[in-house]
C-alpha cells in the first residue's frame, strides 16, 4: 500500500488583495504571509520573536555575573 500525496503547491496568502506566496504558513484564520499574520495585523510581534526575547532575558538573568540585585524581593 502506498500513501497517495497532492502534489506539492505553494501555500498562497488567503488574503483577497494579497495573494503572496512568500513565507506563507497555516494559521487557524487559514494562509497567510509573513505580512498578514494574525500578530502583524494586529501590530504584535511574532510569537518566535518573543521567545527570543524570552531566552535572552533569562539568559541575562541566569547569567553568573549579576551586578544587578536591585530587584526588590517580595516580602
Ligand atoms: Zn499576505
Amino acid at each position: 500500500m502506498t500513501a497517495r500525496r497532492p502534489p506539492a503547491r505553494p501555500l498562497v496568502c488567503a488574503l483577497v488583495a494579497c495573494g503572496s506566496t512568500d513565507r506563507v504558513r497555516l494559521y487557524v484564520i487559514g494562509a497567510r504571509c509573513a505580512a498578514h499574520t494574525p500578530s502583524a495585523q494586529a501590530g504584535l510581534p511574532e510569537p518566535d520573536e518573543l521567545l527570543t526575547r524570552h531566552r535572552q532575558t533569562l539568559a541575562r538573568l541566569t547569567s553568573t555575573d549579576t551586578d544587578t540585585d536591585t530587584e526588590r524581593t517580595a516580602a
